[in-house]
């Protein structure tokens, strides 16, 4: 017979287990999916988290740094390429019983005093997708699609001549003999 969670604690591939936590540090490395993340198609590889726990007798202090892949759309080229993300928060865990009224603090987590496990699945996604770049570049010095041929110049340099001139008046300049 599997173990069932106990109900309103749904297991999460990231959560820490603080049960018995002595005072100290300590070093966990936990990996998911994308869809254990809650993280859309865009992502193509495993959330990789390493979290470092920090427990004295009043406070646990977490740092969290992850990385993970997602596929984009280059802005210049169009082209699709993986890239890896990654970041860094820290965040300070008190237990307190009002956290079982559901009460938050701005400056600290409230734990409930019969916590066993943290969460971090909300708190990585919400950082994983405030790590994603405004600007998508395939590479920093991607030469993009020739607006004349439309060729992907990284592929295949063309000779067409960019320039001030529309590329619309091009046919109608050789019709003129320019
Ligand atoms: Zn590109
Ligand atoms: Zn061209």
């Amino acid at each position: 017979m599997p173990v069932k969670a106990r109900a309103g604690e749904p297991v999460s591939t990231l959560s820490l287990n603080i049960s018995n936590l002595s005072e100290g540090v300590h070093q966990r490395t936990l990996e998911a999916s994308p869809g254990e993340v809650g993280l859309d198609g865009r992502f193509s590889g495993p959330t990789v988290v390493s979290a470092t726990l920090e427990k004295t007798s009043r406070q646990l202090f977490l740092t969290v740094e992850f990385t993970t892949e997602a596929v984009f759309t280059c802005d210049r080229c169009l082209e699709e390429f993986r890239k890896e993300l990654g970041g860094k928060y820290q965040l300070v865990y008190v237990t307190d019983e009002r956290a079982q009224a559901g009460i938050e603090d701005d400056e600290v987590q409230l734990l409930s005093p019969d916590a066993n496990t943290i969460d971090l699945t909300e708190d990585v996604r919400q950082f994983i997708l405030l790590a994603l770049p405004q600007k998508t570049l395939c590479r920093e010095d991607c030469a993009g699609i020739c607006p004349v041929c439309g060729v992907n110049q990284n592929q295949t340099p063309c000779d067409c001549e960019v320039g001030e001139t529309d590329p619309r008046w091009e046919g109608l300049k050789k019709l003129l003999g320019d």
